[in-house]
């Protein structure tokens, strides 16, 4: 499998036979600017498309026949929005996974208590989900983390391994960090785009035709409506036969340390 390491080790050794070959032949610039591209979009695809494993191993999804899917729920807490997303979880008895930022949990103690006590996960989502959060280096990283863990525990007296990165952007410091911190990367293979679909019944066809055995979905605990998108996939889930289980059990990891 194609990953960070292996890709640039290729490029290197590409780019010191070019320059090798420059010395015999005539070869024209526009080569290395090709080939600079070239390497440039593989990075490129790696850093933005979570399920890749290019820069960390991430588990999007579980290779199984039975009929079992994990919910996950990114950049809560917020009051009342995820509020409405435990009271539908909770009239189908189904748990789902809330990958929090940590600083929108000041002030949400009592809502971040009541995740954890309806018996859902809670997992990292960085501290400051800030939009420069690529461009961290490894000890930055390790901070926002770390940061991040912190405050959970405060709350929840448990620090979280399961982490899913902001924007689902990964990065060499990133894994660095992650791997550092023991964490389990979290990706998904159905992505609700619930933020950027205005239209709560395309957001719901739009999941369950891509519904699969072992697949993990994502929602945001933040967009107004969300809970009713919710509400028909869990119906469409029960209609077809699909348990709805916890993260930990679908992939058989440790959620906290
Ligand atoms: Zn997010």
């Amino acid at each position: 499998m194609l990953n960070h390491r292996t890709t640039l080790l290729l490029f290197t050794a590409l780019w010191i036979v070019m320059i090798g070959l420059s010395f015999i032949y005539t070869i024209h610039s526009y080569w290395f600017v090709i080939s600079m591209l070239f390497f440039l979009s593989i990075e490129f695809y790696g850093a933005y498309f979570v399920d890749s494993g290019f820069h960390i191993n991430t588990i999007s999804s579980v290779n199984t026949n039975e009929k079992v899917v994990a919910l996950t729920f990114d950049d809560g807490p917020v009051q009342q929005r995820t509020e409405k997303v435990l009271d539908v979880l909770d009239k189908f008895n189904a748990k789902a996974t809330f990958f929090c930022i940590g600083n929108r949990i000041t002030g949400n103690e009592i809502l971040l208590k009541k995740i954890d006590e309806a018996g859902h996960l809670i997992g990292n989502h960085s501290y400051s989900h800030s939009n420069l959060f690529d461009l961290k280096n490894t000890k930055q990283m390790l901070k926002d983390l770390q940061s991040g863990n912190e405050e959970i525990k405060k709350v929840i007296g448990k620090a979280p391994l399961f982490f899913r990165p902001p924007f689902g952007v990964t990065t060499p410091s990133l894994a660095k960090a992650c791997r550092r911190l023991n964490f389990d990367v979290i990706g998904w293979n159905i992505r609700s785009l619930d933020t950027t679909i205005k239209n709560k019944q395309k957001v719901v066809e739009r999941v369950i035709k891509r519904i699969k055995p072992g697949s993990i979905l994502l929602f945001h605990d933040t967009v107004d409506g969300v809970e009713l998108v919710l509400e028909d996939v869990l119906i469409y889930l029960k209609n077809n036969n699909y348990k709805v289980v916890e993260l930990d059990q679908l992939i058989q990891k440790k959620a906290y340390a």
